[in-house]
């Protein structure tokens, strides 16, 4: 049986980034840039009043430091261009964002004026300095300079940065498409009240919800019952690679009489790469590559154990890198994390358990993470309380608190 780390290594030579595209900048949220995004112009564009209020020569502060009665000579609001200089003796009422006009060198804000017929009374708290409430063109950004690096996630300010210099259609990696089906008998949706022997299916919306907070696009078909010709006219849906670059598929991996799922994959051409992982919970986790000719990418498949926490941990130890890989994103600034135990734990198990824990972190950075009263794969109600998952290696061993172990962060959670 493979160990996470051999697994992850195959699932990671399997994904492949998708080629770059040109994408309308309102659409690339959550996406990764791949290109370095340039000023067209130099911010601010023009010498930029910062205030309401009246563009003067500090000069007419010279012989005074208290009221200066100035004739005003034009109005200029944002958007306009000021066509007058201001010499000593004059001024100009300039709104906030409108361009300086030449000459001018402070604006006094209109909170310390009186107007006073076509003249002005200015009588600020201090002598205006040159360079008052203006910004000199160019002091934000020279034109040219990078605002945004290859690799950069696109967040709401990165969208408003990005309007702002004009990179209305950047290269991004595309959004990976992902295609999601639970299986089982079992399975209600979850707007109905299940009947006896059924549960309602939580793993296609909380699949869901992980793979957009990943960035990626998510489509749900209609879940599928524990019946070969069922299954088999689902799973080619999910396999077509004009739809999904990703396939998650929830239960029927295991070994039961009714785990069809990677036989009818492999009926369908998908080439197994591995089935079952030394974990818990998920072991039986199936991974494989449905390639069709004339596509440079095959669709990724992932067949996730049924039970919630299962899948949870598949998706953030397998399916999560390979969404980023195929999305261009950085390495993680934090690749390898880890806690100190606050308390003792006793770990009885062969194989590596992830293990649902509240995280804290102390001023000083270091994490500590308290293991939670836990039913189990099935339980996720506990993991709507938990921040992370500690890992417990293989082996029956008691854990003094202090000891350090790795955990997975659950995405969101920080
Ligand atoms: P399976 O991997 O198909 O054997 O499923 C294992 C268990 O996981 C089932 O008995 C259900 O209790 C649970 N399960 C399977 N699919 C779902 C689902 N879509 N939503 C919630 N629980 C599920
Ligand atoms: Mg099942």
């Amino acid at each position: 049986m493979l160990t996470v780390d051999e697994a992850l290594a195959k699932v990671l030579l399997a994904s492949v980034p998708l080629p770059p595209i040109r994408c309308e900048l309102e659409r690339t949220l959550g996406c990764c840039l791949a290109e370095d995004v340039h000023a067209d112009r130099e911010s601010p564009p023009f010498n930029k009043a910062l205030v309401d209020g009246y563009a003067v020569c500090s000069s007419d502060w010279l012989a005074t430091n208290t009221a200066v009665r100035l004739a005003v000579i034009e109005h200029v609001p944002a958007g306009r261009i000021p066509t007058k200089p201001v010499q000593p003796g004059l001024a100009s009422f300039v709104m906030t964002g409108a361009p300086l006009p030449a000459g001018a060198d402070a604006m006094v804000m209109r909170e310390y004026a009186e107007p006073d017929g076509d003249h002005v009374i200015l009588a600020p708290p201090r002598p205006p300095a040159p360079g008052t409430h203006w910004m000199p063109q160019g002091r934000e950004l020279a034109e040219g300079a990078i605002v945004a690096l290859a690799g950069s996630r696109i967040d709401a300010v990165r969208l408003g940065v990005f309007a702002s210099v004009g990179a209305s259609r950047p290269w991004i990696w595309p959004r990976p498409r992902v295609t999601i089906l639970s299986t089982g008998d079992e399975l209600v949706p979850h707007h109905l009240t299940p009947g006896p022997g059924q549960i309602r299916n939580s793993n296609s919306v909380l699949l869901e919800g992980l793979v957009r907070q990943a960035g990626a696009d998510a489509l749900v078909l209609e879940t599928a019952a524990d019946e070969a010709s069922i299954l088999a006219e689902r799973l080619a849906q999910g396999l077509d690679p004009a739809h999904s670059n990703l396939f998650l598929v929830s239960g029927g991996v295991s070994a039961g009489t009714h785990d069809l799922v990677p036989g009818i994959l492999e009926q369908l051409g998908v080439e197994p790469i591995f089935h079952k992982i030394r974990m818990k919970p998920g072991k039986p986790l199936f991974f494989g590559l449905k390639r069709t000719p004339g596509q440079s990418h095959p669709v990724l498949t992932f067949g996730l154990p049924g039970n919630p926490v299962s899948v949870l941990v598949g998706f953030l130890n397998f399916v999560l890198p390979c969404l980023h890989r195929l999305g261009g994103h950085p390495p993680a600034a934090d690749p390898n994390p880890r806690a100190i135990l606050t308390s003792s734990f006793s770990h009885r198990g062969d194989r590596p358990t992830y293990y649902p824990c509240r995280l804290e972190q102390e001023p000083t950075g270091v994490r500590r993470a308290t293991p939670l009263a836990w039913a189990g794969s099935s339980d996720l109600i506990t993991l709507s309380r938990a921040d992370a998952l500690v890992v417990f290696p293989a082996g029956d061993r008691d854990y003094a608190a202090g000891e350090s172990l790795a955990i997975v962060k659950i995405p969101g959670r920080d």
